[in-house]
Order: structure tokens, then C-alpha cells, then sequence
């Protein structure tokens, strides 16, 4: 019998996994598909506290997993598949290769970048459609890269992707954009990067790989193909719930419910980070959800 489960390794996970291994919990951090979350396919970090020159989302991770084993956290290179809450607990977790049986649970899985859902992008992800800049970057040297999108992920990731490029043109839907400030001013700046407003990309084309888009203007309803070899979508996150329906309750989007304290319609189960966040989405208030999990989880530990 483990006392507690942490599934999921983004910052939020690893957040809980220290406090959590600090009081003695010994955590299994369930580290899924992909370790780091989000923040590990982002390349520079700018704005989490205690890096006043920045550095890269992996590094970023790599220090908070080091961190978190240095206090006994154990990673499991394991991926939950079922879970039952039902019981009221102990709770089961069942992984691609065994069964746990733990006292309490922080669900940490974050979420995944939202695709655009227009024809051609499933068959070419991976051969000119990308939703990690970082990744796939290098691949596009002295291509022509589209960025999708009108938000903070969209602006940081062109400006990374002018490296290799030999022109980024983002392509928003509106006029406005969501990005802050300082990173509209960067890109506005830049002059290997073209702003596209107003336009969506209504269909993906190539041959093999990609080779060209369909634009439609959304004013005027116009439509008119464009190169492109590089696609990189950034037009928002769904939560990596799927897991926990019928266990746990949850918003329409698919957001699972929480209180002001982290904890989920089921005692003991609590929940951190993009999961259950759909508003502040950094990876700075992820870590503050995981501390504060970890620290419900321990109360709840030490009352059970
Ligand atoms: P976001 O802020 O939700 O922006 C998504 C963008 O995609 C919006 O501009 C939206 O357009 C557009 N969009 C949504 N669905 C679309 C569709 N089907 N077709 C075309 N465009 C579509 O997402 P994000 O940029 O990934 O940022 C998520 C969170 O992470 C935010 O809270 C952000 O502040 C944070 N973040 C911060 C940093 C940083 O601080 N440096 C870096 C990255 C991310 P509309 O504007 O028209 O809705």
C-alpha cells in the first residue's frame, strides 16, 4: 500500500513530488508520456522566479525532477490507464505494467495542445505540422514556418523559430491578439517575423510533406493558397482528462472540479496544475497548485 500517487511530471507534479517526498510521503510520481509537461517542449523561460537570465524549458524540469528524488520522490516510467476513486480508497491505479493500491492521489496531468481540426493536419503532423517549436525547429532551416494562433505561446515560439527560418508569418484569426505586451513588442520588432491578421488556415496541402496552405480571409471570406513548409500550432490546450470520467466530477471542457483548497469530489484525491486550472495556465501558478496539493494530501495522510 503506497501512501500517495502523483500522476504526471510537469511542473505541478514535480512541485507536489518535493513537498510531498519533504514530508515523508514518499511519493510514486507516475511520470506518463511526457515527462516535463508543456514547459518541457518551451524553449527559453523568462519569467519563473529565481532565473533572473532565463533558461530552457527541459533544463527547467530536469532541475525540479532532481529536486524532487533528492527527497525520496520515486519516478515510475510508467503510464496510468485505469483508475477507480469509486471505493472512496484505497484507490486503484492500474499502469501498462501493474496494479498500485494508494491511500491518495494528486492528479497532475496538464494538457495538450488544441489542434486546428482542419483537413490535412492529422496526416502531416510530423511532416510539416508541429505543436513544439522546440522539437521540430531545426528542421525548417531556411523554410517558410507559419505560426498559428494570436496567443503568449504562438508570439515566444516565433521568436524562437526566426533562428531557423528564413521567414515566419503568424497567422491569427482576429486583429488582436492575446500575447502580453513585451512579446508583442519583440515580435513587431522583428523583422524576420510578418503578422497575418484576420486569416485562417482553412486547409493543410502537400505532397509526402507540406507544401502549401489554403488561407481564407474571415472578412471578406477570400481564399488564396500560400507556401509553406512549417506549420506550428499553437491555438490553445484541452485538459488530459479522459482518464478520470466517471470517477471524478468535472466541467463541460472537461476541467476537473476542485475547491478552493485543491480537493476533488472524491476525499484524498486532490488535483493540480492545467488540469484543473483553465485560467492562469503558467508554470509558475502550476507549481504553486502542486505545493498546495501536497500539503492537502499530508493533512489528509495524517487525519486517515
Ligand atoms: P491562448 O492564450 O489560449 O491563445 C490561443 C490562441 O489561439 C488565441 O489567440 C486564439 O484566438 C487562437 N485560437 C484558438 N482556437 C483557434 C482555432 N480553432 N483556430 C485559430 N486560432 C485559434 O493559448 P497559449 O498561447 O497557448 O497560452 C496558454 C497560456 O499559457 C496563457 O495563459 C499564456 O499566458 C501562457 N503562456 C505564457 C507564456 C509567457 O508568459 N511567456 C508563454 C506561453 C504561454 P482568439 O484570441 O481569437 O481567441
Amino acid at each position: 500500500m503506497e501512501k500517495l500517487a502523483i500522476i504526471g511530471a510537469g511542473p505541478a507534479g514535480l512541485t507536489a513530488a518535493v513537498y510531498a517526498a519533504r514530508a515523508f510521503l514518499e511519493p510514486l510520481v507516475f511520470v506518463g508520456p511526457a515527462f516535463g509537461g508543456q514547459i518541457a517542449m518551451t524553449t527559453e523561460v523568462e519569467n519563473f522566479p529565481g532565473f533572473p537570465h532565463g533558461l530552457q524549458g527541459p533544463e527547467l524540469t530536469a532541475n525540479m525532477r532532481e529536486q524532487a528524488e533528492r527527497f525520496g520522490s520515486r519516478m515510475v516510467e510508467e503510464i496510468i490507464e485505469k483508475v477507480d476513486f469509486t471505493s472512496g480508497g484505497p484507490f486503484k491505479l492500474t499502469s501498462n505494467e501493474k496494479e498500485y493500491e494508494v491511500l491518495s492521489v494528486i492528479i497532475a496531468t496538464g494538457a495538450t495542445p488544441r489542434p486546428l481540426g482542419v483537413p490535412g493536419e492529422q496526416e502531416f503532423i510530423g511532416r510539416g505540422v508541429s505543436y513544439c517549436a522546440t522539437c521540430d525547429g531545426f528542421f525548417f532551416r531556411d523554410k517558410e514556418i507559419l505560426v498559428v494562433g494570436g496567443g503568449d505561446s504562438a508570439f515566444q515560439e516565433s521568436l524562437f523559430l526566426t533562428k531557423f527560418g528564413k521567414r515566419v508569418r503568424i497567422v491569427h484569426r482576429r486583429d488582436e491578439f492575446r500575447a502580453g505586451a513585451t512579446l508583442q513588442r519583440q515580435v513587431r520588432e522583428n523583422p524576420k517575423i510578418e503578422l497575418v491578421t484576420n486569416t485562417v488556415i482553412e486547409e493543410i496541402r502537400g505532397n509526402g510533406k507540406v507544401n502549401e496552405v489554403i488561407f481564407r480571409n474571415v472578412k471578406t471570406g477570400e481564399q488564396s493558397p500560400s507556401s509553406a513548409d512549417g506549420i506550428f500550432v499553437f491555438v490553445g490546450h484541452e485538459p488530459n482528462s479522459q482518464l478520470f470520467h466517471g470517477n471524478l466530477a468535472m466541467s463541460e471542457e472537461g476541467y476537473v472540479s476542485v475547491n478552493e483548497r485543491l480537493h476533488t469530489s472524491v476525499p484524498g484525491v486532490f488535483a493540480a496544475g492545467e488540469i484543473h486550472d483553465n485560467w492562469f495556465k503558467q508554470a509558475i501558478t502550476s507549481a504553486g497548485f502542486g505545493c498546495m496539493a501536497a500539503m492537502e494530501a499530508e493533512k489528509f495522510l495524517a487525519g486517515h
